[in-house]
């Protein structure tokens, strides 16, 4: 059964207050799966009325505590795995193995950021007088304004939630209107295992109604958003102009780059499960795979291959690898792009097409021939799009690498530790990952530069994201 989502507001599940609700639609069907609350004006005032009362309180709890509570929830997650996994794969369509893993992710991120809550040191500065003593704080932010979209439901909401949470934020969570229920248990399991009423808030509507009033709310001090650079750029105008804290993570177009010297048979084998993990619905999912002219052949051969193995289906079916796209709205991005750079010269090695009239099936494709004037080769396809591009030297794969505004991951294959080296010193990006794929692990940082964003989501740097620095310097009388 899918249920009906409601609002999240001082402690209590409640429908909005003016009635209004919107259909959550199978990917993989195209069918109503249930009806989501939709928030408005006076929801978002409770919300954030209540979000500054669990902050008071919240605040005053010691880490100890908050991180005994957040393990409780991360356990009631692994409790309640089959569950969530379910509900996460019927809206969102990912392959119910991909679900569950991350549910099970979530509850690692959890208890990560319940061990950081309890090490969240302040430091003693060595004073220029006798008896002054020079300390440096941590203290939580307060109320925390958070965005999250609909490609990890649950992964997404809970970086921001949790870390926000250890460092004694409450927080207002805007989630994913097409993806609410596993987003929804989430914060079940925060709310099962003990946080008091108005810690956390988790509201649904028109995404840049909420965005507009939230952000410059004095109420609201750091606003967290995940999504396109294009609204990301909109809202961090908006928090800038309300001099609000920002973390931002948008989109990227990661190169992975092979060399003549790599293992071209893991290359192929971890990019291919990386590039169609999430049907390539991923900030991080290799796109441009920029490979040295001599191994070119073999590797985009080994890889074609891989691709057609492929399973495409229901994520319910045992046998499926890759789900539908979550929306239609990435179908029609698909084949805009193919279009464009077919009519422009690719040619599409496998795939290309959407599969059939039912659910929003788009092939697992592999594109070359490609030129910088197609439409792909600049924009994030976030989908399932493979683009080969041969290259002769380091330096043209690094300026191919580092031609777009976008900055998140990054990845490289070679043998050569002196090959290796060089290539991560020279791609600009937030993350690279070299010969295997080694990124968003809750204990190491997460986060791009240029259009990708600023901040981290994961690692020690997570926690600081939802923290003032405060200096006491005191003279002792
Ligand atoms: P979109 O740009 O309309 O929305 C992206 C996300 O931002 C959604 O979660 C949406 O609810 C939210 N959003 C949109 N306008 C907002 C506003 N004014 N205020 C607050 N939130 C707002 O596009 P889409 O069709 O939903 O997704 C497509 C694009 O978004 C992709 O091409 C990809 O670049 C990006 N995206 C990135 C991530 C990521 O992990 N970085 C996740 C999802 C989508």
């Amino acid at each position: 059964m899918y249920p009906d989502v409601q609002l999240f507001i001082d402690g209590a599940w409640t429908p909005a207050a003016g009635g209004r609700t919107l259909d959550v639609l199978n990917p993989a069907t195209g069918e109503s799966l249930g009806r989501l609350a939709h928030a408005e004006r006076p929801d978002l005032d409770r919300a954030l009325a209540a979000a500054e009362r669990g902050f008071s309180a919240w605040r005053k709890v010691s880490a100890y505590e908050r991180s005994k509570v957040m393990r409780r929830a991360a356990g009631l997650i692994r409790e309640r795995l089959d569950h969530i996994a379910t509900l996460l794969t019927r809206e969102q369509g990912k392959p119910l193995a991909e679900a569950r893993g991350e549910t099970l992710v979530a509850a690692d991120v959890i208890e990560w950021f319940a061990e950081e809550a309890r090490r969240t040191y302040g430091r003693v500065i060595p004073a220029r007088a006798e008896g002054v003593y020079q300390l440096v704080i941590k203290e939580p932010v307060g109320v925390v304004a958070a965005f999250t979209p609909w490609n990890f439901p649950i992964n997404q909401a809970v970086r921001k939630l949790s870390a926000g949470l250890a460092a004694g934020c409450a927080v207002i969570l805007k989630g994913p209107e097409e993806t609410p229920a596993a987003c929804a248990e989430l914060v079940r399991a925060y709310a099962d295992a003990g946080v008091p009423a108005g810690v956390v808030q988790l509201v649904f509507g028109v995404p840049a109604e909420i965005s507009e009033y939230l952000i410059p709310h004095p109420v609201v001090k750091k606003i967290s958003f995940t999504g396109s650079t294009v609204v990301g750029k909109q809202l961090a105008a908006l928090a800038g102009a309300h001099m609000k804290r920002v973390t931002m993570e948008l989109g990227g177009h990661a190169p992975a780059i092979v060399f003549d010297d790599a293992d071209i048979e893991i290359a192929a084998k971890v990019l291919a499960a990386n590039k169609f993990r999430n049907a390539g619905q991923v900030c991080i999912a290799p796109t441009r795979f920029l490979v040295q002219e001599t191994v070119f052949d073999d590797f985009v051969g080994r890889f074609v291959d891989l691709v057609q193995k492929v399973k495409v289906g229901d994520g319910l079916e045992p046998a499926t690898t890759m789900g539908p796209l979550a929306n239609p709205r990435r179908i029609t991005a698909m084949e805009g792009l193919v279009q464009d750079a077919v009519q422009k010269g690719a040619e599409v090695l496998t795939g290309g097409k959407r599969i059939g009239n039912t659910g929003n099936f788009f092939a697992p494709t592999v594109l070359t021939g490609l030129t910088r004037e197609m439409r792909v080769m600049n924009e994030e396809p976030f989908g399932p799009l493979a683009l080969m591009i041969p290259f002769t030297s380091f330096e043209a794969a690094v300026a191919e690498a580092n031609r777009l505004p976008y900055g998140l991951a990054s990845y490289a294959y070679t043998r050569s530790a002196k090959t290796a080296n060089a290539i991560a010193a020279a791609v600009e990006a937030g993350m690279m990952s070299i010969n295997h794929h080694g990124l968003a692990l809750p204990e190491v940082p997460f986060g791009g530069i240029k259009d990708s964003g600023y901040g981290s989501e994961g690692g020690s740097e997570a926690i600081e994201a939802y923290l003032n620095t405060k200096l006491v310097s005191h003279a002792a009388l």
